[in-house]
């Protein structure tokens, strides 16, 4: 593993490089859910764009997500679509569970 690098005046850390820098504490219950089934129907799109964290991706014409490096922003539930029809069920993690941000 390499270590991360020390921020410099005259180089601040990128996002990326502060992104790698939170701790994550996985929680087997799965705090978002998607039904996958509505966005086959979805155009636009948008959780794919404005999650930093990449939880959503587009493959062989499903969406897939992988909630592990959730940043808990909630962005993706504020664009969705199809939130009338409830495409998305988002909540915290549970306590002491989720992202630990370290300058990140
Ligand atoms: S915006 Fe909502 S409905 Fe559209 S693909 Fe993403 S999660 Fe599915």
């Amino acid at each position: 593993m390499v270590a991360p690098r020390k921020p410099t005046a005259e180089k601040p850390l990128s996002v990326d490089e502060r992104l790698g820098l939170d701790r994550f504490e996985p929680d087997e219950e799965p705090f978002i859910e998607v039904d996958t089934e509505l966005c086959k129907h979805c155009v636009p799109k948008p959780c794919l764009y404005v999650c930093p964290a990449k939880v959503y991706t587009w493959e062989e014409g499903e969406l897939v997500y992988n909630i592990d490096g959730c940043l808990e922003l909630g962005a993706c539930l504020v664009v969705c679509n199809k939130i009338g029809r409830g495409a998305i069920k988002w909540n915290y993690p549970r306590g002491g569970h989720g992202v630990h941000f370290r300058f990140g």
